[in-house]
């Protein structure tokens, strides 16, 4: 947690609040935790971003990509890349609102704004680059906008387990262990299954229903797991419902290990090969 449809949300938030991200000009920069900083000094980082004005906010997988640009003489362009990880949050305050005990950044804004980054466990990571590519050139396709052919391509190419190679980012970027169980329940997958044993039949099914369950996630504006992103209206159907009973058969759901990760399925719906 957050996944792709958090990560979405958060940047639907920024880019849609009233004054918008957008536009926004960076005046001055306060980090209050510098094992943020993925590749710079505080130093550094703060004389990158003052000045800049946010331009544009795009994502890819679960890394938000904020374009900012500096106009006149000097004219530069770079890149603030956002990993919220575990329990990072990002958002938009009136900059006289008080910081939180977990704020580990503050952006100082023009407008009275302030962008803040608050996380309790400390795993979130911020990139300051010239090119985006430096930190997201592992990654596969955004997992919501890969098209059938590009998937189908990416998956005959391997003959590994399904559930782990859904959690690999640089197989398809942005969807993690909710969404992977999620998508494997509604193709009927067991997670265990090796791709190698999967009709082209069952691999369609499957790619339509990463982007089902990601497409109606965004909707839902991602999911309430553990009470990390309280915004989330996603109704999980097989996610952390381990003993209840499975929505569509009435089976017990069950719980497993699959790669170190937690994983739930339905033993009915999702038989093992
Ligand atoms: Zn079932």
């Amino acid at each position: 947690m957050p996944e792709l449809p958090e990560v979405e949300s958060v940047l639907c938030s920024l880019r849609d609040a009233v004054p918008a991200l957008p536009g926004r000009v960076v005046n001055r920069v306060t980090v209050l935790w510098d094992g943020l900083l993925s590749n710079l000094s505080t130093e550094q980082f703060h004389d990158g971003l003052k000045g800049m004005t946010f331009s544009a906010i795009r994502r890819h997988g679960k890394y938000l990509i904020f374009a900012l640009r500096k106009n006149g003489a000097g004219c530069r362009e770079s890149f603030l890349i956002v990993h919220l990880r575990m329990t990072g949050r990002l958002y938009l305050v009136p900059s006289r609102q008080a910081v939180e005990r977990h704020t580990r950044m503050t952006l100082w804004l023009d407008e009275d704004l302030a962008l803040r980054f608050d996380d309790p466990r400390k795993f979130g990571r911020i990139w300051l680059v010239a090119d985006p590519d430096q930190v997201l050139n592992g990654l596969g396709p955004d997992a919501l906008t890969v098209t059938r052919d590009v998937f189908m391509a990416r998956i005959s190419a391997t003959r590994r387990q399904i559930k782990p190679l859904l959690l690999d980012q640089s197989f398809l970027a942005g969807v993690g262990n909710i969404y992977a169980d999620e998508s494997l329940f509604r193709a009927g997958i067991h997670p265990l299954t090796p791709v190698s044993l999967l009709s082209e039949r069952d691999l369609e099914c499957l790619h339509g229903a990463v982007i089902e369950v990601l497409s109606e996630a965004v909707e839902a504006h991602g999911a309430n797991i553990d009470g990390v992103f309280k915004e989330g209206g996603f109704i999980v159907s097989v996610y952390g419902r381990a003993g209840k009973p499975c929505f569509r058969c009435g089976s017990t759901i069950v719980k497993i290990r699959v790669a170190q990760r937690g994983t739930h399925l339905c033993p009915v719906c999702q038989p093992s090969v």
